[in-house]
């Protein structure tokens, strides 16, 4: 079960009531580096009143680390000296089903003197969530999952193959499972189109929610993977050829009970406000390239004509536009209408992605910008003189070239503050020299088991 209560101490009493009689005997606090790895420290139920208050240690240098556990060379970050306090979320301690005697709760990075630490992801999501509801909006986001999976011929036939679930319906059961006792509520699951891949999406969620689901429902994916002697992949390209891992991002903003991605007078029915927002999100797109493509792996995977939405343009249910706008099913249409940015793979930082996504559109709406005409086709297939009149073009085809957008994005620098994004632009910087000198398919393999 999930412990969802009021903070203070009644609720660490009350969680420890819920963890001891769910058996559980250790709790792994987790948070997410520059780099997109998760990183853990972990610590005996017993514990937890204290952990409540004083945290566990953790050095600042993960700030630096990147996908091969090497750091950064930095002159501010990095170093052996220092440390910081992770802080448990227990709003968000949960029993981890399919490891029994283990619960998982996402951690806030503290200084030790308690301020916010200025590298904390989570507290970045947090200040954007609190700009946005200074104006009013709040959001609903969810992230799709898809991996892969491996040794063995699980899952071997057709994309989204019904002859598949002979072999893997077991195993995906055991996922929805896990995950339902977790709290996670599964919206689909299913065979995708390469063999041994699936994907599983869950039901939107505020936007620090969904960050933390997509770490919860990807550490579940890999537990039960484990149990049935398998290893999940969610790597952008996890074979030396096919179709890649997304991480693609649904969204949808609000202002109270009213969603502003339906009902207006824009275009597909959006509200200004609404389609200033995903104006904001196009704008900057290339700078967001490099926070939710930010492995040189990324661009394996970001090719036209494979629903990885390489090109910047939007368009109604157009799954090759980066920005795909869904309006949902005729009766549902006020709740379901949203957007889904189809180009981000799970090398990135599901909590830099939320919080920078949610900058860029709140900057869209602040410069009441308004959307290009949509496109109705795939872009790859397109007269190349009519993209470049709809001012259509491909998103950086590597890493180096969306890291010199992100370091031009004044929106993103703003939103994340400068400790935070310097980091995070040396450590996408020295992942490009990295590899730099490597091969598609020593690309391939140095990052498939890392994420
Ligand atoms: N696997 C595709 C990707 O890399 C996405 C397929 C889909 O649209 O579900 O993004
Ligand atoms: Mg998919």
């Amino acid at each position: 079960m999930t412990v969802r209560t009021a903070d203070g101490a009644a609720s660490v009493d009350r969680a420890m009531a819920a963890m001891s009689e769910a058996g559980v005997r250790l709790i792994a606090l987790s948070w997410v580096d520059n780099a997109g790895i998760g990183r853990v420290k972990t610590v005996p139920l017993a514990r937890l009143p204290r952990l409540a208050v004083h945290g566990v240690g953790m050095s600042p240098v993960f700030d630096t680390f990147l996908v091969d556990d090497s750091m950064a060379r930095t002159d501010g970050y990095g170093g052996p000296v220092g440390d910081l306090l992770l802080l448990p979320d227990l709003h968000r301690l949960t029993r981890l089903a399919a490891q029994p005697g283990w619960a998982w709760a996402p951690a806030d990075r503290y200084s030790q003197d308690g301020e916010p630490y200025p590298g904390c992801h989570r507290s970045f999501v947090n200040r954007v969530v609190r700009a946005a509801a200074g104006q009013g909006l709040s959001l609903r986001m969810g992230f799709e999952t898809e991996w892969s999976v491996g040794p063995g011929a699980l899952g071997e036939g057709p994309a989204y193959g019904l002859s598949r679930l002979a072999d893997s319906g077991a195993y995906l059961l055991d996922i929805v499972d896990a995950l339902t006792a977790q709290g996670v509520e599964v919206l689909q699951i299913h065979p995708e189109y390469e063999p041994g891949q699936f994907e599983i999406s869950t039901v939107p969620e505020a936007p620090l929610d969904a960050a933390d689901t997509a770490v919860l429902v990807r550490h579940t994916v890999r537990a039960v993977s484990h149990a049935h002697g398998l290893r999940a992949s969610f790597a952008p390209l996890p074979g030396h050829s096919g179709i890649g891992n997304g991480g693609h991002v649904h969204l949808s903003l609000w202002r109270g009970e009213k969603n502003l991605m339906h009902g207006g007078t824009g275009p597909r029915g959006m509200t200004p406000d609404g389609e200033a927002f995903l104006a904001g999100l196009l704008r900057s797109l290339p700078a967001l390239t490099g926070v939710g493509c930010p492995s040189p792996a990324s661009y394996l995977r970001l090719a036209p004509s494979s629903w990885a939405g390489a090109y910047r343009c939007w368009g109604w249910e157009n799954r090759e536009a980066a920005l795909r706008f869904i309006t949902g099913p005729a009766g549902e249409a006020a709740q379901r209408a949203n957007a889904e940015l189809k180009c981000f793979d799970q090398a990135a930082n599901p909590y830099l992605v939320v919080g920078s996504v949610i900058a860029a559109g709140l900057a869209g709406r602040e410069d009441a910008l308004r959307l290009p005409a949509e496109f109705t086709d795939d872009p790859a297939h397109a007269d190349p003189g009519e993209l470049a009149r709809s001012g259509i073009e491909r998103l950086p085809t590597g890493l180096a070239e969306a890291v010199r957008h992100l370091r031009g994005s004044v929106v993103l620098r703003k939103a994340m503050g400068d400790h935070l994004f310097d980091a995070l632009l040396a450590v996408r910087e020295a992942e490009e020299s990295l590899f730099a000198d490597r091969s598609r398919a020593e690309t391939v393999d140095a990052t498939r088991r890392r994420y």
